[in-house]
This record gives C-alpha cells, sequence and structure tokens, in this order.
C-alpha cells in the first residue's frame, strides 16, 4: 500500500494496525455466489448474477433522458440493462455477439426484468462458477474514495491480508468448551467469514462469535478489577452488631422491614464485617426505603466505633434527610450534624471539630461534606444518595477520607437496567431492592392536553378537599433559561388564580432561590402549611411527603423518561391512592408520544430504564455518556443483552475457578490477554 493511502486510512478511519483492518467490518454483502437464469428472475432478488450474450446495444432518449439500454440474452430470457451516465464509455467497452457476466441492482419495467447500472465483466469460465464468497461493502468516506480507496478497494486489502495471514496469526482466545458450549465459530473463521463469509449463515456464525468475543473480554478486563480489589483492598473490620443497632432495630424501627430491605442488610453486614472494603451499588425503585438500610449501615459503623456520613445530591435532600435521620434517632444517644454549602462560618465550627475529635457521629450533608477542609477522626462507612447526581471523582474523594478507605454504599433510584450496570458499575458490587413497602397503591398514570388544564385543576380541588396535596412541576431544561422561568411564574401566577389564598396557600420551589428559602417554602409543603407546591425539577430526587397525592407534570415532552418516573415518585409514597398527570401540548415528536405511553403504561422503574435504553440508545444514559465501557463495534447492550449475561457468567465462572488461569484448558485465553496487555504481536500497515 502506498504511504498516501495508509496514511489517508489511519486519519479517515483510524485504521493503523491490520488488526484495525481486520476488525473494520463490512457494512453489507453482495451474493455473487451464484449465476441465475434470466427466466428464473423474480421479484425476491434485489440483486441478480447473469451470464449471457450481448445481443443488441443502443443510445435511446434526448438529453436528460439520453440513455444506453443493452439486451443479454441466456438460453431461458433476455435481460435489459441501462445506463444513464459513463454512457460512451460503456458503449465502447460493449461488443454486440460476447458473452459478459453481469451484476446488479433488479427491477421489473411492465413485467420484464430490468439492471441498472450493473457491473460487467468478460465472461470466462471460472468467472461462470461464482464467487466462492459473499462480496464485502466496506464503509469509507468520500475523501477515501476521491483516492480511489473505495469500499471495493478496501475489500481488496481484506483480501490480500487474509493471502498472508492463518489461524496462527489470529490463534484462538476462547477456551474450547466456551466454543463448544456456545457453539461459537473458532476466530481465525469468524474473522474470514465475516469479511468473505461462504454464506449468509455462515456470515451470521461469524458475528455471534465476534459479539461474545467483545462482549466477553469486556467483562474480564471488568471483573478482574473488581476481583482484584477484593483481595488486595483492606477495608475497615466491623466486628459486631452493637448496641446501638440493637436498641433502634429492637425498639425504634418504626415499620418492620422489607425481605429485600433485610437482604441488603445482610449483604453490607457480611462485606463489612470481612476485612475488605466494601464498594456496593444499591439500586432500588423510588421509595423503596433505601434511607432505612443506609441508617441502619451507619449504625452499625458507629457501633464499632466509626464515623459515618450520608452525602446527598441537594441541600431539600440533605435537608429532608437530616430531619427524619434525627427524628428516628431521638431515643439513640448519638450525635447527628448537617453540613451543607449553605451552613454558615459559625455553624460549621463546632461540627468541623466535632468530625475531626469524633464526637460528630453521623455526617449528614452536600458535597460540601467531602471539601477538603472536613477532616474526620476516623471515617468507617460512607453513604452516597442518588448516586446519579455525583460523579466518579467525588465518589473517589470519599475514600481518600480515611488511611484505610472507608465502606462506600452507593444508592441510586435511577434505575439502572441490569445490563447496563453490568457494564458500567461491573466493578461494584450490586444489590437491589426489588420489593416496595406493603400497603403501596400504584400511581393511576393519565397523559391529558393541555387545552383541559382546568378539569386537571377541579380534579386537584376534589384530592385538596380530601386533605391531599398536589407538585405541579414545570421544565426547566437550563438553569440560565429565562423563558423557562416565566413559564414557571406564569403558571405560578395561574394556579394562584384557580386556588386562591386564604382558602389555599402555595408554595414555590426553584433553583434560583436562596438554599433557605427553597428550604422553607418546602418545609411548609411537608408541614401540610402549603396545599400545593409549585416548582421545577428540583425536587426531582428523593423529597418525601407521602400525604402529597397528586404530581402534575407541565410540558411534560419535554421531560426524560427517567426524570418523569423520578417525578411521579413523590406521590404514591403514603397508603393513599395517587395519582400522576402529564400535560403536553397538542403536537408531539414520535419519540415523545411512546415516552408518554410507557410512564401511563408502567409503574416499573427498571422496564422505563429498559426502554429509555432503547430509545435513548446506550451512549446517552446520564453518568455514562464517556464510558468507553458500553461501545463495541458488533455487539449492543440493547439487543444483544442476553449474550452479555452469558458472557458474564461465563468470566465469572472461569475467574472463580481459575483465577491465575493456570489450567490447560484457559492457555489460550492467558497468552491472549498477556498480548493484549503488551499491545505487541500486531505489526503496522506500511
Ligand atoms: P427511597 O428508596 O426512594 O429513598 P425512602 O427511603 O425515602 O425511599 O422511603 C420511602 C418511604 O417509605 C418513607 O416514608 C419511608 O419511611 C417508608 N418506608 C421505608 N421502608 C419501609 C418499610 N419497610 N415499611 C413501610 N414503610 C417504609
Ligand atoms: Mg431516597
Amino acid at each position: 500500500m502506498s504511504a498516501i493511502r495508509g496514511d489517508l486510512l489511519r486519519k479517515e478511519l483510524s485504521i493503523f494496525t491490520f488488526k484495525d483492518l481486520l476488525e473494520h467490518y463490512p457494512l453489507r454483502h453482495l451474493d455473487k455466489t451464484k449465476v441465475e437464469k434470466i427466466g428464473s428472475l423474480s421479484h425476491g432478488n434485489d440483486y441478480a448474477q447473469i451470464a449471457g450474450k450481448l445481443v443488441d446495444i443502443q443510445i435511446v432518449g434526448e438529453r436528460r433522458s439520453r440513455r444506453l439500454v443493452a439486451y443479454l440474452q441466456d438460453n431461458t430470457g433476455i435481460v435489459e440493462m441501462v445506463w444513464f451516465q459513463g454512457i460512451s464509455w460503456m458503449e465502447k467497452m460493449l461488443q454486440v455477439g460476447n458473452a459478459y457476466l453481469v451484476f446488479g441492482k433488479l427491477s421489473f419495467f411492465m413485467g420484464k426484468p430490468q439492471l441498472s447500472h450493473p457491473e460487467v465483466e468478460i465472461y470466462t469460465p471460472q468467472n461462470a462458477e461464482g464467487k466462492a464468497f459473499l462480496e464485502p461493502i466496506y464503509p469509507t468516506t468520500e475523501k477515501l474514495k476521491a483516492k480511489g480507496l473505495t469500499a471495493k478497494a478496501i475489500g481488496k486489502f481484506t483480501q490480500e491480508l487474509f493471502k498472508k495471514i492463518s489461524d496462527k496469526d489470529l490463534p484462538e482466545n476462547l477456551p474450547v468448551h466456551l466454543l463448544e458450549q456456545f457453539r461459537l465459530m473458532n476466530r481465525f473463521d469468524a474473522f474470514l467469514q465475516i469479511h468473505m463469509p461462504s454464506s449468509e449463515s455462515n456470515y451470521q456464525q461469524a458475528v455471534r462469535r465476534l459479539k461474545f468475543e467483545e462482549f466477553f473480554f469486556a467483562q474480564f478486563a471488568i471483573q478482574l478489577v473488581r476481583i482484584s480489589r477484593h483481595k488486595q483492598s483492606k477495608g475497615l473490620l466491623f466486628e459486631k452488631i452493637g448496641p446501638l443497632f440493637n436498641q433502634f432495630y429492637e425498639h425504634e424501627l418504626p415499620f418492620a422491614l422489607t425481605n429485600a430491605q433485610k437482604n441488603v442488610i445482610r449483604e453490607i453486614r457480611k462485606d463489612t464485617g470481612s476485612g475488605k472494603q466494601m464498594n456496593r451499588l444499591l439500586q432500588g425503585d423510588v421509595g423503596s426505603g433505601k434511607t432505612m438500610v443506609a441508617l441502619l449501615s451507619m449504625l452499625m459503623a458507629v457501633d464499632n466505633g466509626y464515623q459515618a456520613v450520608l452525602m446527598a445530591p441537594t441541600e431539600i435532600l440533605a435537608q429532608q434527610h437530616f430531619n427524619t435521620i434525627t427524628a428516628q434517632l431521638i431515643n439513640i444517644d448519638i450525635k447527628v450534624s448537617l453540613l451543607t454549602g449553605s451552613s454558615t462560618a459559625k455553624q460549621r465550627k463546632p461540627i468541623l471539630a466535632g468530625c475531626e475529635d469524633g464526637t460528630v457521629n453521623i455526617l449528614i450533608g452536600t458535597h460540601a461534606i467531602i471539601e477538603d477542609n472536613v477532616v474526620f477522626k476516623n471515617l468507617g462507612f460512607a453513604v452516597v444518595d442518588e448516586q446519579h447526581k455525583f460523579g466518579v471523582a467525588q465518589r473517589a474523594k470519599l475514600w481518600k477520607k480515611n488511611i484505610i478507605p472507608p465502606h462506600v454504599l452507593v444508592m441510586t433510584a435511577t434505575p439502572i437496567p441490569r445490563t447496563l450496570a453490568l457494564t458500567v458499575y461491573g466493578d461494584l458490587d450490586y444489590s437491589v431492592i426489588d420489593e416496595l413497602p406493603p400497603g403501596r397503591v400504584p400511581v393511576t398514570t393519565t397523559h391529558r392536553f393541555e387545552n383541559t388544564r382546568s378539569q386537571v385543576m377541579d380534579f386537584i380541588k376534589e384530592q385538596l378537599g380530601l386533605g391531599r396535596q398536589a407538585y405541579i412541576i414545570y421544565p426547566l431544561i437550563e438553569e440560565s433559561s429565562k423563558l423557562d422561568y416565566e413559564n414557571l411564574m406564569k403558571g405560578y401566577e395561574e394556579v394562584k388564580s384557580f386556588f386562591p389564598e386564604p382558602k389555599y396557600w402555595i408554595s414555590m420551589v426553584h433553583g434560583k432561590q436562596t438554599a433557605e428559602l427553597k428550604e422553607t417554602n418546602m418545609q411548609r409543603f411537608a408541614t401540610k402549611d402549603t396545599h400545593i407546591l409549585v416548582g421545577t425539577t428540583v425536587i426531582e430526587v428523593g423529597v418525601n411527603v407521602p400525604n402529597a397525592t397528586v404530581m402534575v407534570i407541565e410540558s411534560a415532552e419535554k421531560f426524560g423518561l427517567s426524570q418523569l418516573h423520578q417525578l411521579r415518585g413523590r406521590v404514591g409514597r403514603g397508603a393513599d391512592k395517587s395519582y400522576c398527570i402529564l400535560l403536553t401540548g397538542s403536537k408531539l415528536s414520535n419519540d415523545a408520544r411512546e415516552r408518554l405511553k410507557i410512564m401511563v403504561g408502567t409503574n416499573d422503574g427498571f422496564k422505563i430504564a429498559e426502554k429509555d435504553l432503547e430509545l435513548r440508545g446506550p451512549g446517552d444514559i446520564q453518568g455514562t455518556r464517556q464510558s468507553g465501557a458500553l461501545l463495541f463495534k458488533l455487539a449492543n447492550i440493547v439487543d444483544d443483552k442476553a449474550m452479555l449475561e452469558v458472557a458474564r457468567n461465563a468470566v465469572s465462572e472461569i475467574l472463580e475457578k481459575d483465577l491465575e488461569l493456570n489450567l490447560p484448558e484457559h492457555q489460550s485465553l492467558k497468552t491472549y490477554i498477556q498480548s493484549i496487555r503488551g499491545k505487541t504481536g500486531w505489526s503496522k500497515i506500511a
């Protein structure tokens, strides 16, 4: 290959090595393996390859409709071929009386077969047999085409490459028992067949094998990280379940734990008693009771002489956790403090001192608690609530708050589909609360158009008459968006005119208020001082007012699925029947329509998350955007999730049995892993 072309391949398609070329997979294939009889061509053929004698050729039409028409005949019929471009060149090339092999897109005109712009070759006994494999069509770019590097030319390189290599150059990297168990094609054949398949079904098998390989090695890397962390990371040992935990559990617990909550507590107990550091992701749908799990875990830490922190993504939420937890711990001898961005210097001083000398047992707050000036005497347990609002970097900061890193429990109600969790958070251990506390009545969700708003307001009145409360939420796409705030204010005035004081009281919460004002307004709603809370998505996560039974979402078409689900989760938290009303304009995109349909159709956060993933694609899930872990060349975590599970299990089994890969059946795997670590073994394209 010339230097210029090599350069272009590198720049345009990131093809640097033979391996890159091998992994530059065809978009599709053309079937030139058969030579068809003209008489048997049917509408079922998109493309056709035929051989015959040229019997006539002529230029017809004027100007724009000027075209070259030629007729090819075999012993079963006659086919018309048409060219609108390159007319004079084709005319020179084609000779009446000669035999040709032609391939092109087939159509029928007045019942007669026609090939437009077919490829033409002189007929020879060799090509009369048809090609030995389906012809690959490669992705390319305009720049490459201009330099002659068409899809076909790239195909030539690939074919040349396959003439020079054998299965020794592409040795099997999966253990034979997996190939047998899952009927996977061997590696060399898979590469050969994905480029130049001898049949459609071989092509499918090749794709299947290579997808499996992608998942397998991605999982291998993730699981190795987790295992080595388990093995190496020394963790704080919580030796006992102590008096605080027991006293709380036996006398203060406000409700019986669900089995799911108990299981998670058990998992955490096991981890923290193992001497290794715990890094656990806890997923539980909105309202599943994650806060209680956090509280019980923190009590374990304090019983063992350690401090604990609970970090929430917003001030409102931190304050709420502080209120709930201090109320629940009223009879327990323990010091709980709150630290947020709006804590004054005067409030801060004793809290910081208490963290440093160990008198503060539990610190609740926003990311203010991970700032450098917050020093702990002996931090043993850190809970991160609503993890999707925090970055990995912030989590890492927590680790550094003690010489031996504290145990970390990351909680999220953003129901990450399992497949995604396995791929992105595969280095964390994973717990799930898959059960809601008993007595919850599912929220009824409806979609209404904006012109029925007055009926919706009447419905709210009815609910308020029963002593319940309501949320009305406006979209705030960007903190700085003037228009969004104007809409919110307009909405607020409108709601006020429907619900006049002093019969009704309304509080409003939005991002431009001071933390203090937000908190006051929230608090007035929580204590039933106000009937309606008008707000933006600042209340999206975590807020808990069980008496609220109506959630109206204005311009619901502007929200994403997971946001809608989070908002809906603010109601249905008590024993009363709750309602979520999605108000939209009349013009809806197909995607918006689909989202609304899903929301109306299900309350299941995990189903919604799966749908979200399907609609938006894996590249765009919150917090995972930069995660290379989701990007595979062939595999797709949505469409191929069953295979991902299979690959994941296969990897766990191998690593459990033979972590060092010493068994004879794992030697191919070991060799491969060593080779990709060093990244040698592949020569560069000249
Ligand atoms: P989330 O998982 O969304 O953070 P919370 O921890 O806020 O949920 O709990 C939601 C509500 O359910 C709270 O009012 C909480 O007191 C209540 N709750 C939690 N666990 C139980 C349980 N086992 N039985 C009854 N109510 C519970
Ligand atoms: Mg919560």
